[in-house]
């Protein structure tokens, strides 16, 4: 069976993966014209980790380990005010926990996927027709081709929901926020550790990549939803907007790279009604993102990915598998969801009351006696039932 996958991101890699384990014939369609680079930093646990491990990639991710040692709340001066130690986010955890650059992940996937499957670099999908026997799909680059199935792996601008569910804007849901990152050199001595500053309606964070002299900046202002920033018109916002912040800000500002090498976005989660339809499917931030505030769209992601590859692999029927693999999957996001939604709400504070509020339920909060409740609330362990137990128990009810 011929699967298209739309996206070659961790999501659509991590499907590749497991359908050819399977004995599927996927081939990927990724716009980029080659593997993604630089980007931002992500914690990987839980569900992803989990899936990672089935793979065998966990020795290629562990070197590329961040040396982050504590997040640190700091005040205009640099100094801690509250501080996440390791020791506590393992306490939350209770398992295994990597901070990698994204890139880092998605050459890992890379790796396991590029001798077995075909990728084609530089092409998209730009119209799908479903037919009952197939899914014919027009390239980008001019060719037409049928496949067995579709899955939009391609993030959440997905082309593929566009041209098959509807536009973004009946699925989006803005969460105030807007995100900016990009690499700059490390002139600040900080050490190994994440550090957040705030002011009412905007936030700097800087941590080191591992590579040497170079850290991440990710600056998040609260804004009106105005959809996606041109490149050209990047820096010229994000300079009016951090106007004045203290801490290093200005100096994150005047370090930073041109606006085609900075990656922007608003704070948006995906929410859809049904996440396939006829021979597509949806999986990833496509149909389901939550924000980087639920520290989870990758586990999610990947989690999704080999969900829907064991349905498809033991249902038979894609129809049927569609629907197993989105009944197991929506409830994991829903709920992700709902808690980044909440949590969105006080990241960063608009009011300096908001702030001083913040700063105490920090310092509250970040204590071993809230372990258990953050873990709770996160849910952030894996959802997958054990390997073995996979085909009898997960995929043959209906
Ligand atoms: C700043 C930030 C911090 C984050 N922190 C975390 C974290 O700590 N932990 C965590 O788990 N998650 C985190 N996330 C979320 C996580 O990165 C995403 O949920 C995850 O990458 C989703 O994977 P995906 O494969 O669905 O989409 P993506 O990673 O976006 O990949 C989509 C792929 O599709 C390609 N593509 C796009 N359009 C097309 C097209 N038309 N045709 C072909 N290809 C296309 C893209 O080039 C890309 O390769 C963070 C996100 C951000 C922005």
């Amino acid at each position: 069976m011929r699967v298209l996958i739309c996206g070659g991101g961790v999501a659509g890699l991590t499907l590749a993966y497991w359908l050819r384990r399977r004995g599927f014939e996927p081939v990927v369609v990724e716009r980029a014209s080659h593997g993604r680079l630089g980007g931002y930093g992500i914690d990987f646990f839980g569900t992803g980790y989990d899936v990672a491990t089935r793979m065998g990639i966990i020795d290629r991710l562990a070197p590329h380990q961040l040396p982050v040692d504590s997040v640190d709340f700091v005040d205009a001066s640099g100094k801690a005010t509250a501080r996440l130690t390791n020791e506590l986010l393992a306490k939350v955890i209770q398992g295994p926990h990597l901070g990698l650059m994204h890139s880092g992940l998605e050459g890992a996937l890379l790796d396991v996927v590029q001798d077995d499957v075909e990728i084609r670099y530089g092409d998209t999908v730009i119209a799908v027709r479903d037919t009952a026997a197939a899914v014919e799909v027009d390239f980008a680059g001019g060719d037409t081709e049928a496949f067995d199935l579709l899955v939009g792996a391609d993030g959440i601008h997905s082309v593929t929901r566009g041209l098959v569910f509807g536009p973004e804007a009946e699925f989006a849901r803005y969460l105030g926020c807007h995100l900016a990152s990009y690499a700059v050199p490390d002139r600040y001595d900080l050490g190994r550790i994440r550090a957040h500053y705030t002011e009412p309606g905007r936030q700097a964070v800087v941590y080191p990549t591992g590579r040497t002299g170079e850290l991440i900046a990710l600056l998040l202002f609260k804004a009106p939803y105005g959809g996606s920033v041109p490149r050209g018109r990047r820096l010229d916002l994000l300079r009016a907007t951090f106007d004045g912040m203290g801490w290093i800000t200005p100096s994150l500002l005047a370090d930073a790279p041109s606006g085609e090498a900075v990656f922007m976005d608003t704070m948006t989660q995906i929410v859809m009604p049904t996440w396939h339809h006829g021979r597509v499917a949806l999986i990833g931030d496509a149909c389901g993102c939550m924000t980087m505030v639920s520290a989870q769209g990758v586990s999610m992601a990947m989690a999704g990915a080999y969900i829907l590859a064991e349905a498809l692999h033991t249902q038979g029927d894609h129809a049927r598998a569609f629907r197993s693999y989105e009944e197991r999957m929506r409830r994991e996001v829903t709920r992700r969801q709902r808690n980044a939604l909440f949590f969105a709400r006080s990241l960063v504070p608009g009011t300096r009351t908001g702030l001083i509020a913040q700063n105490l339920i920090s310092r509250l909060i970040m204590r071993d006696a809230f372990a258990p409740v953050l873990r709770r609330q996160f849910g952030v362990g894996t959802i997958l039932p054990p390997q073995d137990a996979i085909t009898a128990i997960d995929f043959r009810r209906d």
